[in-house]
């Protein structure tokens, strides 16, 4: 059993690999210039473990507490892993996360802001973030469930990150909206990420692309993936 969720795991993950290698040659970048985040919700800490023996270093998980239950299994395991935050964080949940992240790819309010530089505080370790933009053009839902901020609230959130004493500002982050182009937000992003690093110098990650977009997020600069289907399998639906 465990020997063939290996073998899928191992399998998935050579052929997403060799996607990654293809779109850098095609992009004229680097490998190494690229991190490709698995992203492991739902899926259980075994498989964490798996992924790790199969050279997997980065780790992504979109919950709170599912994703802090795993950093503690893994931990124990004796598994040293990076340990990615990319879902939406609800504020009362950003000083349990600020415990356990490494890298948080979902900063989109100046309240989360506060939060997670409060809890970073508490637990006594910088916090390294990212901001999450919404590129939808639609105005569908900016007040649903939907995480990012606008292009036009950015400059104040990646300010506040950037004043936070606890946090450290390393970026920013998207979501390609549904039944758009993804090449063409991947581009706005790195347009906007290229500005923004003109301010903090220091913010020069991209996280950008998925199973399905993970190619149009290479040619477009992203040095973040954030993988998951693709690798794992296809999910039970989240709700
Ligand atoms: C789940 C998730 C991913 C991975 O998506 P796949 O389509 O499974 O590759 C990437 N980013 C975020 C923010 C996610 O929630």
């Amino acid at each position: 059993m465990n020997d063939d969720r290996v073998n899928e795991l191992a399998t998935k993950l050579a052929r997403v690999e060799q996607r990654v290698q293809a779109a850098c040659e095609a992009a004229g970048r680097s490998r190494a210039d690229v991190k490709l985040i698995v992203v492991t919700k739902t899926y259980p800490a075994t498989d964490v473990q798996l992924l790790s023996g199969l050279g997997v270093t980065d780790v992504g998980e979109a919950r709170h507490p599912e994703a802090g239950r795993k950093v503690a299994e893994c931990v124990a395991a004796g598994l040293h892993l990076t340990w990615h935050f990319v879902g939406a964080v609800q504020t009362n949940k950003a000083a349990n996360i600020a415990r356990y992240a490494d890298l948080v790819h979902s900063v989109d309010r100046l309240r989360l802001v506060h939060a997670l530089d409060a809890g970073a505080q508490r637990a006594e370790r910088v916090l390294d973030c990212l901001v999450q933009l919404d590129l939808d053009p639609s105005d569908r839902g900016r007040t649903g469930q939907r995480s990012g901020t606008s292009i036009a609230n950015l400059p104040a959130v990646l300010t506040a990150v950037a004043a936070a004493d606890w946090l450290r500002l390393r970026g920013v982050m998207t979501v390609a909206p549904p039944r758009s182009d993804p090449a063409e937000s991947f581009d706005r992003l790195s347009a906007l990420a290229a500005e923004m690093t003109a301010e903090h110098p220091a913010a020069d990650l991209v996280s950008a692309g998925m199973s399905d977009d993970l190619e149009q997020a290479v040619a477009a600069g992203a040095t973040h993936l954030r993988v998951g289907r693709a690798v794992l399998g296809e999910r039970p639906s989240l709700r």
